[in-house]
Formats: structure tokens, sequence, C-alpha cells
């Protein structure tokens, strides 16, 4: 249950006194829909309204408070001429200039003869200073209107900063004060001020500073989500590890069986991995490990070793893949060696249907199943394995801590769990998201692979790129051509993509191929299908194909608006050519105009393929805010942390984590009470659940 103290915080916004209906809908779209979700709506600029010069001292281009008398008002002479009010103070004069006023508004604001502060940007013009629309012009008597450290928020279209600052202030002062969860030693020694304080300095600033990472305050609101963050991820992984002591022991038979006949040797990356993997096996501890490692690292024969040491035991395994088109190519490369093995491999996704349904998982539950590869069909309700022992679970940042846990209660005595992903994560992000997980790594490449040769192309030379696909396709090539993300909306992406399908075909005839993500899944299987055979040599696609795809014969990726992509999800897309014999290369078409961060960004993907480096430059680049795309990736938002900036606190707020956990498992302490106020206030209270459940 939510404690008590949070109800104002979880409160809908409609509970704010004066805030009308249309303003609150762009609140809500703009931060959510609850009175917490404006209070982490963190400013990122400050305006400084605090130079109070005389009008003959203040400095051109400056923003400045002004006290002045009005003189007289010179309305509009024509429509498009600005009316102009003049005033003064003892030091000399000031216009005022307004386009488009209605000018009995302005008697109403400036009455001649009367006193006003109005603050903004002073300009000289033609030895006149002047000051073009005043951001604010209020009586003496009103100076509290008047904010002298304006913070500046992100907005939205819709949306004034006046209302979002009013919302935020009245939510402010709504909300209680909570219990102080961190420990005392480390908020006396970085002297943070409470939770509740800390969010009105950021809000209500009361000097320049609070603007930078390493304030005090700033500093513990990321260190709250942090540890919120740590903690959950503690208490599922001291869960994990209490339910299990089982080991997991085969003979190598199997293993050797399949080494046989590989037709290459394992990297030491690779070695390394699977090593760690069968240590965790045979240990009497849940297994609970990520493998990380670029698209054609070489994961799947390490997942597939690790299911022969499984089955060597005596368990069944479940490899697990986001979509079906993955599960099928997982099927289709582990099936050949696992059954020349003596294994047993089915295939269960959303289309197993009927009897062939039932009778799967009538196998499945008689343990006539070695390995069942699938989606997360394979998670749902009437599933029943006779012993799973391992489940492997491919680009694990695309499922919760709430399918893991569903897929540990498939299991009769704990599970192995064993991540994949090739989505490259910055280390210190790691530790963030995977912070309950053990983490191995494949960095080095399977030997023979070539370097995709990467280009950067302005899109006003599309013609051009369009015709180079079409002389490579004539000379026997297969290209692929993504389609640019648009505002996260498909119904749009799929436009684009159709658009683009329709101007290909025109200019390369039948050759082109279409998928998108609202096909249906055997009108998918058809398109790859002849993607794969060369039947089409250029696949149009939505972002689809981002994921583990695999045509050797492919060379060519083109990837529109690439500026607008996370550079993960460019590396990924990119990951799909240079798979074969032949030279690949990887066209990023950017916008005509882009900005700095952006070409830099592109940059960075033209001089590297080293997915881990990527990442890294990517967060240095974006510094805090939206990490690596997250809405795209389904990694965990984070509001109040800047990654880097902050990323001492990081492995602070891990170890203090698992220290609590170690001390206090069902957080019973005074402490304890403090930190389930935190798991829920930042809605990781999943961890909370787990614990009272077992
Ligand atoms: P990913 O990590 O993206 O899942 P895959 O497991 O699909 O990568 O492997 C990519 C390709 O590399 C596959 O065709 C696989 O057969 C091949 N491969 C894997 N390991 C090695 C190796 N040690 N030497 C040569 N080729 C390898
Ligand atoms: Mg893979």
């Amino acid at each position: 249950m939510r404690p008590e103290a949070l109800f104002r915080y979880f409160a809908d916004i409609e509970s704010l006194p004066g805030i009308g209906k249309r303003n609150r809908q762009a609140l809500e779209k703009l931060a959510g829909p609850r009175l917490m979700d404006l209070l982490f709506h963190l400013p990122t600029g400050l305006i400084d309204r605090r130079y109070r010069p005389k009008i003959s001292e203040a400095a051109p281009g400056s923003i400045a408070t002004l006290e002045v008398t009005v003189t007289d008002h010179r309305p509009a002479p024509s429509k498009r001429a600005p009316y102009r009010v003049h005033a003064r103070d003892e030091t000399g004069e000031i216009t005022l200039v307004f386009f488009h006023a209605r000018a009995d508004w302005l008697q109403k604001q400036l009455p001649e003869g009367e006193v006003r502060l109005i603050s903004g940007k002073v300009e000289h013009y033609q030895n006149q200073v002047q000051m073009t629309h005043p951001d604010y012009m209020v009586a003496p008597d009103a100076v509290d209107e008047l904010p002298l450290l304006e913070v500046v928020y992100p907005l939205s279209a819709g949306l004034s900063g006046k209302i979002l600052r009013k919302a935020i202030s009245v939510a402010l002062a709504t909300v209680p004060e909570l219990p102080e969860w961190h420990d005392r030693g480390v908020v006396d020694r970085d002297d943070w001020p409470s939770f509740l304080e800390a969010l009105k300095a950021v809000h209500h600033p009361d000097g320049a500073d609070v603007m930078a990472p390493a304030h005090p305050a700033r500093r513990r609101l990321a260190a709250d989500e942090l540890l919120a963050t740590q903690l959950a991820l503690a208490i599922v992984r001291d869960h994990t590890r209490r339910k299990r002591g089982r080991i997991l022991k085969g003979d190598g038979h199997l293993r050797a069986k399949i080494r046989e006949h590989l037709p290459y040797q394992l990297t030491g990356d690779q070695e390394r991995t699977l090593h760690e993997i069968i240590a965790d096996l045979e240990s009497d501890k849940a297994m609970l490990r990520l493998v990380q490692g670029d698209v054609g690292s070489g994961k799947t024969v390490v997942a597939l070793l690790a299911m022969a040491a499984a089955v060597e035991a005596g368990v069944q395994c479940a490899l697990l893949s986001p979509t079906e088109i993955l599960a099928k190519q997982h099927l289709a490369s582990i099936t050949p060696f696992a059954e020349a093995a003596g294994m047993r491999v089915a295939l269960l996704t959303g289309r197993t249907k009927g009897k062939a349904r039932s009778a799967l998982l009538e196998a499945v539950a008689a343990g006539e199943i070695d390995i069942l590869v699938g989606t997360h069909a394979i998670i749902q309700g009437d599933v029943e394995f006779k012993d799973l022992g391992l489940a492997i679970i491919d680009e694990q940042h695309r499922f919760g801590v709430q399918q893991r846990l569903a897929l540990a209660g498939k299991a009769k005595v704990g599970i192995d769990a064993l991540g994949m992903t090739a989505t490259p994560i910055p280390r210190t992000l790691t530790l963030t998201i995977y912070g309950d997980m053990d983490v191995s790594q494949i960095r080095e490449k399977p030997p023979g692979r070539k370097p995709v040769d990467t280009r950067v192309v302005a899109l006003d030379r599309l013609a051009d790129v369009a015709a180079g696909i079409g002389r490579a396709v004539n000379a026997g090539a297969r290209a692929y051509w993504v389609c640019p993300l648009v505002e996260e909306s498909e119904q749009l992406d799929l436009a684009a993509a159709e658009e683009r399908y329709a101007s290909l075909k025109q200019l390369l005839g039948p050759k082109v191929g279409l998928v998108h993500g609202k096909m249906k899944g055997p009108e998918k299987d058809t398109v790859m299908a002849a993607f794969q055979k060369g039947e089409t040599s250029v696949l149009v696609s939505t972002t689809v194909i981002e994921v583990g795809v695999d045509v050797p014969e492919a060379t060519i990726m083109v990837i529109e608006h690439a500026e607008r992509f996370g550079l993960a999800q460019l590396h990924q897309l990119r990951g799909r050519v240079g798979r074969g014999s032949d030279k690949s290369s990887c066209i990023l078409l950017r916008a005509n105009e882009i900005g700095e961060v952006a070409r830099a960004r592109l940059k960075v993907m033209r001089d590297t393929e080293d997915g881990f480096l990527i990442a890294e430059e990517d967060l240095r680049l974006r510094g805090g805010g939206e990490i690596l795309g997250t809405k795209q990736s389904g990694l965990p938002e984070f509001k109040l942390v800047d990654f880097a900036e902050h990323a001492d606190l990081i492995e602070l707020a891990r170890d203090d984590a698992r220290l609590i956990v170690m001390r206090d498992p069902k957080l019973e302490s005074d402490r304890g009470e403090a930190l389930r106020h935190l798991l829920y206030l930042f809605e990781r209270d999943e961890g909370v659940r787990l614990m009272q459940s077992g």
C-alpha cells in the first residue's frame, strides 16, 4: 500500500486550484497527470532579472529590470508599424515597442504618469534606449509577480511558461516533506537539502548556481532517483538468489558434439563468457547474468552451448525473443547443431495455434522438448514445463522486470536467467539499468568481418543515392532502405515508408519490397523470405528490421533522416550489413540543415563501429536528459539524473542499495520505512510487492 504521505504527490493535476481545463490538458501532455510529474519536470534554464540599472546605465543586450515612469503613448500610425510607449527615469528615456498590440490593453498596463517595473532585453537603436515586448510590466505594489530569478522549463505547444510556473508553485506548496531515506552520513557530508527542500531550491532558485548538475539540490534529487532504481534492482536480485539452491552440472557430452559440428572456433571473448555462464549454472546460486555483445559478435552460439550444458544436467531451456522474426531466426540457426547433438527443439509463438499448439504444450509438459524457442507467448499462463532450468532472454531490455518475474514463476525451483543484448550501453548505465545482474561482455568480433564503409550524405542528394542503389542492384546487390522515425507515431512512420516504397518501385521496378510493423506475421514472413532469397533486392522498411535479421547477402544500408535516430539504433541498423564476404556500405541520409550536435553524432557513426564507444560518445554528446533514445529502446526513463554529470552517484546508489538489502531485507527499520516511500514515489514498487510475496 502506498504510504499516506505520498497521496498529495500522486494527486491529479485537476486538484490544483485555478488551472483551467485546456491548460490542465497541456500540462498533462507535457509532464504527466499527477502533481509529482509536474514537480519532476525540472527547469533547464534561468533568466536572471536581478540587474537593476538606471536607464542611462543599462547595458545593451542585457536582461534588466527598470523602474520607470510612463510619459506618453504613441499608437501605431499604420498596421505594420509598432505601437510605442515612452517612459523615463531621472537618468534618461526609454521607448517600449509593441507589434500588433491592442491599444486598450496597453493603456491599462501602462497608464500615463504611473510608475512601472519593466523587465526584458535592453536594446540600443538609433541612439535610443528601447525594449521590445517587455517580459514583465508590473506596478510597484505587485513586485512579487516579477520573478527576479526566472526558471525556464522545457515547454510544449499550447502552454505558457507562466502557467507552468504557477502550477508548479501551487503544487510545491501542497505536498508534504517526506522522511529522509538517505544515509545520514551522506546527507551531512555532501550538505544535501531534504527532498522537498531540494525540489523547492530547483524550482524557486535563489541563485544561478542551482542550474549546475553539481549543485547539492540537483545531486540529491539525482541520488533519490538512482537509489530508488538500484534498491528495486537489489531487491529483485536478493529475491532471485534466495529462492534457489540448485546445481546444474553437465558431463559435457552435448557441448562436445556441438563443437564438433561448428565450422569455426569460438573467440576468446565467447569462451570467457561461456565459462562465466557455466560457472553460474554449476553454482548453487541462481544465475542472473547479462551478455552484452554487439550485433554479429556471436551471442547465439554461446547461448546454444549454455543451453546444451543445462540439458546435460537434465533440465529444459527457454529462449525468448522480442519478435517472431527473431525467434524463427534463432530456431533456424540453432536447430542443426542442437539436433546433431540429439537435443529436441521446438518453436512456440503467438501464431502457434489449435491442435499444433496443444500437442506442443503436452510435449513441453512431458519433458519431451529440451529447448523451447519463442516469443513472449512462452510466458503465457497455460505453458507448463516439466522442469525449466534455464531461460535465455534475447534483447533483454525489451523485457521488463515484470516479464522476468513471470518467467521465474514458470520454474518449479528458481531459475537460471541469462539476458542477451546488442544494445551497447555505457558502463555507468549498465549499472543503472541492469544493476541486479552480473555482466559478461563480448567485445571481440568473429574473425573475417569487413568494416562497413559509412557515409553521411545530405538529403538533397537523395536522387543520386537512389540512382546508385539502382546500379548496385542491377549488378546483383541487395539493400535495406530504412525510413525515418516520425515523432513516435507508427501511423506516420508507415506513411513515410509507403511513400518511399512507391517512389523506389517506380525507379527500380518490381524488385522492391516493403515491410512494416503493422503487417501481420505471415505477410511479413513472405516479404522477408523474398528478400532473403533474393527475389526482391531492396527492402524498404520502418524500423522493424532493427534487431537480429540476418541476410548475409545484403551489403547496402540506407537510413533516411539518420539524425532522428538514436546512435544505438543506427548502430544496430548498420549491423545488418557487413555480415557476408562482400564489402558493405552504409549511407546515412541526413536533413540538409542539421545542428552541431547532430553533425557530431553522425560523425561518430562514420568514424567507428565499436558499439560501446558509440554509446559512450552518444552519452557525452547528449549529456543528460534522454539517454540512448530510451523511448524507443524500452529502457527505463530517468527524469532527475544527468548521466554525464552524476555518474559517481550511480555507483554510490548501487553499493548503498546492496548494503540496505543485506542489513534490512524487508525494509523494517526506520530507514527501511523511509525507503518504502522512496520506492513508491519513483514507482519502483515491484520490489516492495516482491518482498511481501516471499
Ligand atoms: P549476434 O551476437 O548478433 O546474435 P550471431 O550469434 O547471430 O550474432 O552471430 C553472427 C554470425 O557470426 C553468425 O553467422 C555466426 O555463425 C557467426 N559466428 C559466431 N561466432 C563465430 C566465430 N567464433 N567465428 C566465426 N564466425 C562466428
Ligand atoms: Mg542475436
